[in-house]
């Protein structure tokens, strides 16, 4: 695995209640092979790929237990760092 991260959000459909379109942190495998149906989240969560809407960056309210889990693929990504999911010790220039 790469370590690339995206955040996927539910998409807002009337059905769908504004408390559960959390933004999840997703790993992105690195033998992905075209658009994947389903991809798991740092926390768990299996999110739908044709469900969600997409982002590079965090939109929205955070998935607390994504937050948790990939603290430092996060924290890359807000500090505008490639999103690797590396520490920086390990990080090769
Ligand atoms: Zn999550």
């Amino acid at each position: 695995m790469t370590g690339r991260i995206a955040f996927a959000r539910l998409l807002a459909n009337p059905g769908t209640p504004e408390r559960n379109r959390v933004c999840h942190a997703v790993p992105i495998p690195d033998d992905l092979d075209g658009v994947p149906v389903e991809l798991p989240a740092y926390c768990g969560a299996v999110v739908v790929a044709r469900d969600c809407e997409w982002s590079l960056y965090p939109a929205g309210m955070p998935c607390m237990a994504c937050m948790i889990s990939a603290p430092a693929a996060i924290n890359d990504v807000l500090q505008g760092r490639p999103g690797d999911g590396r520490s920086s010790s390990t990080r090769t220039p």
